[in-house]
Parts: structure tokens; sequence; C-alpha cells
């Protein structure tokens, strides 16, 4: 099969052929890939950012937002059967530790990522289990989802989280209405009645959030501070984590989702206002779930570019330069 493999950290990867993944344990789900997304991610992974930290032997195929249909399923799975629409949980959970126990997929003790640190999703084939597999409701198409397994759940997550602090009254301020920002405002308002605020400096992101209908756009944060009875950051760098945590009002919560700065902050400034700082980390398979409800009732909508799997380096290439609005999705 055709597959986009790293061969070497610094270098773009390649599409090789090489032979097909096959069911082998009793839970083991084979899925025709769909359509596989293009995460930012993926950029950092071929840049060598997670050699570190994943170990992964090279070369291996990456790709960790996918969709496609179940082609083989292994004796004891029940849920789903061959020809299958699905979407991926993109972590291949055990089942049986104490956090999957607790349906908290992503702190399982024993699970592996595909696309991170074993065979991903770019490729005509992709191995996963039967705990990751979302059946799609008619009507949702893999290319149209795909994505939403990482970015898209990435921002559900931490929404799901910060819904029962937004009583009707309170106001809700997102930072960043970009990839995973634009899905974050969409899931505010199908889930609550708070004002929601977007801070962008980006036209194009602002126009986008207006579209999708914020309440209120800005520029820059300026007169919001101590405003926001939760703030969330999918920026995370470059002076918004401090934007962001002074935009939170009293006893309220500001949630950490985009990534690179860091915090400083006076305890004193912390216990005097009692204001919470919150991390998010991806999703769980019931988060993917709801997500998936939510996309079925058209009430959150991906922006996409489809390109060809053989066209993995232009895709790189458009997201790296910015020119790519919305999500790349490659399909083999
Ligand atoms: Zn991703
Ligand atoms: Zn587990």
């Amino acid at each position: 099969m055709k597959a986009v493999r790293v061969h070497a950290y610094g270098k773009r990867p390649s599409v090789d052929d090489i032979p097909e993944p096959a069911v082998q344990g009793p839970l083991d789900v084979l899925v025709e890939v769909g359509a596989a997304g293009l995460c930012r991610t993926d950029l950092h992974i071929v840049e060598g950012q997670w050699a570190e930290k994943t170990g992964v032997a090279l070369p291996y195929v990456i790709g960790h937002e996918n969709a496609g249909w179940v082609r083989a399923v292994g004796d004891a799975v029940t849920n789903v059967a061959p020809g299958d629409a699905v979407i991926l949980h993109p972590l291949v959970t055990c089942g049986l530790c104490r956090a999957c126990r607790s349906g908290d997929d992503v702190h399982c003790e024993n699970a592996t990522f595909p696309g991170i640190d074993t065979d991903g999703g770019m490729a005509e084939l992709l191995l996963t289990n039967a705990r990751a597999v979302i059946k799609l409701a008619d009507g949702l198409e893999p290319k149209d989802v795909a994505a939403l397994a990482d970015a898209g759940l990435t921002a559900y997550h931490a929404v799901r989280k910060a819904v029962p602090l937004l009583y009707p009254g309170t106001t809700c301020v997102v930072i960043g209405a970009g990839g995973l920002g634009h899905i974050g405002v969409q899931c505010l308002l199908a889930m609550t009645a708070a004002r929601v605020i977007v801070v962008d400096p980006s036209e194009r992101a602002r126009e986008l959030a207006t579209e999708l209908g914020a309440h209120e756009v800005r520029a820059t944060g300026d007169g919001l501070d101590g405003s926001a009875q939760v703030v969330l950051d999918f920026v995370g760098e470059r002076g918004a984590e401090k934007q962001g945590l002074a935009m939170t009002r009293r006893a309220g919560s500001y949630f950490v989702i985009g990534y690179g700065g860091s915090i400083d902050i006076p305890t004193i400034d912390l216990i005097s206002t009692e204001r919470n700082i919150i991390g998010n980390l991806v999703g769980s398979y019931n988060d993917l779930d709801e997500l998936m409800t939510l996309a079925a009732q058209g009430k959150v909508k991906l922006h996409t570019k489809i390109y060809p799997l053989a066209a993995v380096n232009e895709a790189m290439d458009d997201l790296d330069a910015g020119r790519l609005p919305g999500r790349g999705i490659l399909v083999p």
C-alpha cells in the first residue's frame, strides 16, 4: 500500500510502497483510510521535535487524525463490521487500566498513538482497535470529519470542561479562532448561553468567528481585564498566556490549550483572586462521540482543503507558509 513515511528528521517524508497491516489480535480493527488530517504536529514531528518524547523507530507512517471505512475486524469485535464508516479516536487504549475505566482514554497507561509513536493514517490502511472506532451517522463523510479526530476533539474537550462554569450571564473569551479555535467557538455556541468574545489579530479569523456567530470579535484583548468567567486560550504563547490570565475574572478559570509560552504569576495573585489555571490534552472517546453528534446536527463544521495523499509535501508547504485556510485533508 501507499503510505507517507518519515525517514529522517529534518527531511520531508516520502510516499512509499509498504506491506499492508493485517488484523492480528481479537479486538483489532483494520480501517481503509478515507481521509487523514494534516496537523501542525506533523510538521513538528518531521522537524524532530517529538523524536525524544516518543522514541519511535524510523521510518514510520505519520497521520493521527483519521477516518475511513472498516475493512476487517478481529474475532471479538462486535461494535463495528466491515463497510462501516468510522472516525478514530487518536489513541489505541487498553480498556483495563484505571484511566480507561474512568473513561479517561488520553491517560491510558498502555496506549499507543498511531501517527505519533506507531504507524499512523497517512496511508491506504490503518490498524487500530475496537475501543477507538466510532461509527459515523448517515450523511457524515470521512473527509469532512477526519480532522475532528484531534483538532476538533481537543477544542471540544476544553469546552466540555468549561460548560458547567459558563452559566447564563457569564462571558467566555476565546483567544485565537484558527484551526482549533473556530471549532471551540462553534462548540461554545452549541452548548452554553455564555457571551462569546473572540480575540484574534487576524482579520480573516475574526471574519470567520463572526460568521460562526461569535457575539463580539476584537483584534486585541485590551479593556477585557478581569471580565471573563472562562478564557479559552488556543494560542498559549507570544504574550497570549499573560493576557489570557489577566482577562480571567475573580474565581474564574484560564484554560490552556495552545502551547509554547510559559506562565509566571505570584502565588499571592492566585490565592487572592482564587483563579484557576487548567491544562487540556486531546479528549476522551465520549468527547469525540459527543462531537460527532454536533457534527451530524450541523452545529460544528470544519473548513478544509483536500489534497491527494501523494501531494503531502505540497500540503505541508501550504501549512508551513500559512497558505492553508482551515484544515488540510489528505485523501488516499
Ligand atoms: Zn493533530
Ligand atoms: Zn488503559
